[in-house]
């Protein structure tokens, strides 16, 4: 039987593996289909603290990976496909193996809401982009036109620290209000960087031939029109899902899916522990889940020793 299983490869999974090794745990940890997580589809991470000049987010997650190796982390290419928490030990299936563990450190991250288009998956990393805090500040986008795609607080967020490095955000929404907080929703209208174009959606990212973003085509949904947007960069933030469907029913998770810690890292069920994107829909930054997965290690270690008084 295992002592500490982590769900994961990602920076809450790697930090996690990393602290319960060093606590010699012997943890086994579960890639899933990314091993190393989001990361590995960044070149550049520029805001993870120890890299002046900055690290290709590939490269910074194998280290990551080998760090908790050299401690006795078990990394293993597989992925939980369910989970039984109903009695002790736990039993997970990793692909179709049943898997015994005391506890478990969910560590299993978010994926983004795309918007559906070819276009979109051949410009992105080239203009297309997912998180405006990990990719606003890179030199492409400085002075240049920027839009960006949503109407939650996430989108305003974004909108109103892209103003910091754009010429001008153009925020498109396909209603004709806002569906952020309203003080939010009214800080967002009230900059004048940014200039809302209400009840329209992007239906092509141009320019493929180009092999970068030179601008949108965008349709009004009530009239019809369509315009040519001309930006440098197209930030979607139309929300996130996290890759939680496996414990649906079994763990208290709110409604969109994020799964809700009680306690520091603890969920409602005893010996199971939670960190990184997966529970996170505010912060989502490597570092925020490292921290997070630090936090999980020390939660999961201090209820080993508790239980075995
Ligand atoms: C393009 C891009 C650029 C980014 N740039 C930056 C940046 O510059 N700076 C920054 O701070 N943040 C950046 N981020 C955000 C950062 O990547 C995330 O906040 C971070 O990766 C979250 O880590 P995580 O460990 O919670 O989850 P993830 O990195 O998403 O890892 C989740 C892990 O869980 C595994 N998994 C999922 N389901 C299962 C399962 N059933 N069984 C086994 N394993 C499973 C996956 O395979 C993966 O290994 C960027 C994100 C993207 C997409």
């Amino acid at each position: 039987m295992e002592k500490v299983v982590i769900i994961g490869t990602g920076c809450a999974g790697l930090t996690a593996a990393l602290y319960t090794a060093r606590a010699n745990l012997n943890p086994l940890v579960l890639t899933g289909t990314m091993p190393g997580g989001l990361l590995t589809t960044t070149s550049i991470v520029e805001n993870f603290p120890g890299f002046p000049e900055g690290i290709d987010g590939y490269e910074l997650m194998t280290r990551m990976q080998k760090q908790a190796e050299r401690f006795g982390a078990r990394v293993k290419f597989a992925t939980v496909e369910s989970v039984d928490f109903s009695k002790k030990p736990y039993v997970l299936n990793v692909d179709g193996e049943n898997v015994e563990t005391e506890t478990l450190i969910i560590a299993s991250g978010a994926g983004h809401r795309h918007l559906g288009l070819d276009s979109e998956v051949k410009l992105e990393k080239k203009g297309v982009t997912y998180c405006a805090t990990c990719d606003g500040a890179l030199p492409m986008f400085r002075n240049q036109p920027l839009v960006v795609v949503g109407g939650g607080d996430s989108a305003c967020e974004e909108a109103t620290y892209l103003t910091r490095f754009g010429s001008i955000v153009y925020l498109i929404h396909r209603r004709d209000s806002l569906r952020a907080s309203k003080i939010m929703a009214e800080r967002t209208l009230a900059n004048p960087k940014i200039k809302p174009i209400w009840d329209s959606v992007v239906t092509e990212v141009l320019d493929v031939a180009q092999d970068k973003v030179t601008g949108v085509r965008v349709k009004n949904i009530k009239t019809c029109e369509e315009q040519v947007i001309s930006c440098a960069g197209l930030f979607i933030a139309i929300g996130h899902v996290p890759n939680t469907q496996i414990f649906a029913g079994k763990i208290d998770m709110d409604e969109n899916g994020y799964v809700i810690p009680k306690r520091g890292t603890e969920t409602n069920v005893p010996g199971v522990f939670v960190a990184g994107d997966c529970s996170d829909h505010v912060y989502r930054q490597a570092i925020t889940a490292a921290g997070m997965g630090c936090a999980a290690a020390i939660d999961a270690e201090r209820y080993l020793s508790g239980i075995s008084q």
